[in-house]
């Protein structure tokens, strides 16, 4: 991004933001790459990185200046999570998912969570660096279902939300939750009305991690991503108090806060990754010599570079537009968030797969590095719904009475 077009604050915060991971994210990942292996969750990322993150204050953006937050300008809040997610993602993506899955859902409890929890959790987050949050929409059935949203009721979330006394009682489960494993404060949606579709049957909660019927069932050892502990819940006859409701019936439509922004994000860190993959790559053909010349002399190595290079431009003005119509409200904003993680997607999959075949053998040796910006890479198509899906979903908003309607139905 050309520099002269961020605001002082945004480029004072990346330049901070570029010093934490050049001088602890980079050497973590480069010196102690087995760490990524290592099959006890809690003991893959060091609690020096979260802290050292702290310390550089990108641990807890979106929470709200009157509870002690970083009051981002709200005018172009948005823009500047996007410039810091792809800066942390450069070190790393999974730590990446970690941290802005707590920016995502901070922006989604000040706009929905009582005034007294929102100072019970945000007090709770500012004051443990090793504090996470988690957002559980996916169920073993399935997402893209939710995804789409297919608005009808057999296509209703499975965990269910019933009223019990003063509170509700919630029984089902959920996956692949980012941060899922070991968060210590869930927002859950649960289908608390049958008999509609899931645009007015779902409603969300504030979980913690403690609530009795709660089980955290497993760690998912994911391909990539990995010190981001990606995990399973069960509820069973887990009881909620009443200030626990976020949001009754339309709480799919009020997480609008937190998908707009999201979808920003993870275009964000897929393009961090890219970045990074670019990097190592313009560095390793301008050193490694093969057929008498450094490989970039060679045409056929140039030419994948500028393709690497065009898609990652690309992907950038793409990621601007959306972050400026997120920032700005404008109606096309929810398309183009979209239309950003999809391209994202695609293009730094296969700017990653360049890097990996410029490697040659090296590329693919655990110890080298560069076969993990392809394994990270490939995470990104299936988060926050498929390719397919969010095709679908960008031609579903352009032509909502003909594409929009129910496959299922006639
Ligand atoms: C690393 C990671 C982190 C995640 N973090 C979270 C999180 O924090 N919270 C959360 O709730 N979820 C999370 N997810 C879940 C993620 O949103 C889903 O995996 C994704 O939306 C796909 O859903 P699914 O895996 O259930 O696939 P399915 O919905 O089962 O889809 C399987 C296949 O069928 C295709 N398909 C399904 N329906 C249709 C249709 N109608 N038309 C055409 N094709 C169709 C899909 O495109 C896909 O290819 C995460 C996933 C990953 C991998």
């Amino acid at each position: 991004m050309d520099t002269a077009e961020l605001t002082e604050e945004q480029r004072l915060m990346r330049q901070t933001c570029r010093d934490f991971v050049d001088d602890v994210v980079l050497p973590f990942i480069r010196d102690e790459w087995q760490r990524e292996w290592v099959m006890e969750p809690e003991a893959r990322v060091p609690k020096e990185i979260l802290e050292k993150a702290d310390e550089v204050g990108i641990r807890t953006l979106g929470v709200p200046e009157e509870y002690c937050g970083i009051g981002l300008d709200p005018n172009s809040e948005v823009k500047t999570f996007a410039i810091i997610g792809e800066e942390i993602a450069r070190g790393d993506a999974g730590l990446a998912d970690k941290i802005i899955q707590n920016w995502k859902v901070a922006m989604l409890l000040r706009n929905l969570a009582p005034k007294h929890l929102q100072e019970k959790w945000f007090a709770r987050l500012l004051e443990d660096p090793q504090f996470l949050l988690a957002h559980c929409l996916t169920e073993p059935r399935g997402a893209s279902d939710r995804w789409l949203p297919y608005n009808v009721p057999e296509a209703s979330m499975h965990t269910r939300a019933v009223r019990h006394r003063d509170g509700w009682m919630i029984n089902g489960r959920k996956q692949f939750v980012s941060n899922g494993y070991d968060a210590g404060l869930f927002v859950v949606y649960a289908n608390s009305n049958p008999e509609v579709g899931m645009l007015q049957g779902t409603s969300s909660f504030l979980v913690p991690r403690d609530t009795p019927g709660l089980t955290i069932a497993r760690c998912n050892e994911t391909m990539g991503c990995r010190f981001m502990n990606n995990g399973e819940l069960v509820f069973e006859d887990m009881f909620l108090p009443e200030d626990h409701l976020l949001a009754e019936g339309n709480a799919l439509g009020q997480a609008g806060v937190y998908f707009q922004p999201g979808k920003v994000m993870q275009a964000a860190k897929n393009l961090g990754i890219g970045v990074r993959a670019f990097e190592v790559t313009a560095d390793y053909v301008q050193n490694y010599v093969q057929g008498g010349a450094i490989l970039i002399k060679h045409q056929a190595v140039a030419l994948r570079l500028g393709d690497m290079a065009t898609r990652l431009e690309a992907v950038r003005a793409l990621l601007d537009r959306a972050s400026r119509a997120v920032d700005a409200g404008s109606p096309d904003a929810d398309v183009l968030c979209n239309m950003v993680k999809l391209f994202a997607s695609e293009e730094v999959a296969k700017v990653a797969q360049h890097a990996l075949e410029l490697h040659g053998g090296n590329g693919v040796m655990l110890d080298f590095g560069v076969e993990k910006l392809y394994r990270d890479a490939a995470i990104f198509l299936h988060m926050d719904a498929t390719t397919d899906i969010s095709r679908f979903k960008i031609v579903k908003s352009m032509f909502p009475h003909t594409a929009g309607t129910y496959a299922g139905s006639a």
